[in-house]
C-alpha cells in the first residue's frame, strides 16, 4: 500500500561532471517498472544539472534544505519556488546535520517544512535522536518532539504529501547502523504516536530509515514492517552501491 522510497542525499561531495554522471548512472541502472520511488539530492549548485539528466527518468530530484521564506534578505538560502523552477520535487528538511552542526531548531525546521507543503514539493523531515538522548532513554521523547514541532505549525493532513525519515544521529556516517529492530521500533512507536491523530494519515505515510544503509544490511532494514525505504548518505555517492539498496527495497 505503501510505495517504498529511496533516496539518495549526497551531502556536500562530487563535482559538476561527477554529480552529472552518478544522476546519469542510476537512471541508467534501474530496472524497467522499478516498483520502488527514487529521489537524489546534490549539493543546491548542482541541481541544475542533475535535473538537466535526469529529464523523462522516473528518479525525482531533491534539495537537501529549503528556506522558511519565499524571497527577500535571506542571505544563503534557497527557496521553494527556486527550487521547483529547476524541478525539484523535494527537499529534506531538518537533517541532524542542520540541527546539531548549523543550530537548526524546531521552529527554523517547522517553518521550512511548511514551505515546502505550500510550494507543492513534498518535506523529508528528518528527526532522530543522539547516542546521549538514546542511552538517557529519550528517544521516543525526542522524535515525538520533533515531529510535534511541525505537526503544531503544518498540521496532522500535511503528512498526506511529506515524508518522515528516522535517522537516529549515532548511526550516520559511523557504519554502526541500527538493527532492523531498534529501527522497527521507533517507527513503530512513530506511527501509533500519528495514528492518535489520524489513522488514515498514519497509515499511509512513509516512514524511511536512515544511518549507514548499504547494500549489505538494506533487505533485512527494508523487511520491517514500519521501513518503507531508506534514505541515503555515503552508499548513495556509488551507483551500484545506490541500486543494490533501490533493489532491495522493491
Ligand atoms: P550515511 O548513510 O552516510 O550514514 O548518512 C545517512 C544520512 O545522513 C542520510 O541523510
Amino acid at each position: 500500500m505503501r510505495q517504498p522510497l529511496v533516496v539518495g542525499n549526497w551531502k556536500m561531495n562530487g563535482t559538476r561532471t561527477s554529480a552529472r554522471d552518478l544522476a546519469a548512472a542510476i537512471a541508467g541502472g534501474l530496472p524497467a517498472n522499478c516498483p520502488v520511488a527514487v529521489g537524489v539530492c546534490p549539493s543546491f549548485v548542482f541541481i541544475p544539472a542533475v535535473a538537466e539528466q535526469l529529464q523523462d527518468t522516473p528518479v525525482q530530484v531533491g534539495a537537501q534544505n529549503v528556506a522558511d521564506q519565499d524571497a527577500g534578505a535571506f542571505t544563503g538560502e534557497v527557496s521553494a519556488p527556486m527550487l521547483k523552477e529547476f524541478g525539484c520535487t523535494l527537499a529534506i528538511v531538518g537533517h541532524s546535520e542542520r540541527r546539531l552542526i548549523y543550530g537548526e531548531g524546531d521552529a527554523l525546521v517547522a517553518a521550512r517544512y511548511q514551505k515546502a507543503i505550500e510550494h507543492g514539493i513534498c518535506p523529508l523531515l528528518c528527526i532522530g535522536e543522539t547516542l546521549e538522548q538514546r542511552e538517557a532513554g529519550e528517544t521516543f521523547a525526542v522524535v515525538d518532539r520533533q515531529l510535534q514541532a511541525v505537526l503544531d505549525v503544518a498540521g496532522i493532513d500535511s503528512l498526506k504529501q511529506a515524508v518522515i525519515a528516522y535517522e537516529p544521529v549515532w548511526a550516520i556516517g559511523t557504519g554502526r547502523t541500527a538493527t532492523p529492530q531498534q529501527a522497527q521500533e521507533v517507527h513503530a512507536h512513530i506511527r501509533r504516536q500519528l495514528a492518535a491523530q489520524g489513522e488514515e494519515i498514519a497509515a499511509q505515510v512513509r516512514i524511511l530509515y536512515g544511518g549507514s544503509v548499504n547494500a549489505d544490511n538494506a533487505a533485512s532494514l527494508f523487511a520491517m514492517a514500519d521501513i518503507d525505504g531508506g534514505l541515503i548518505g555515503g552508499a548513495s555517492l556509488k551507483a551500484d552501491s545506490f541500486l543494490s539498496i533501490v533493489k532491495a527495497a522493491a
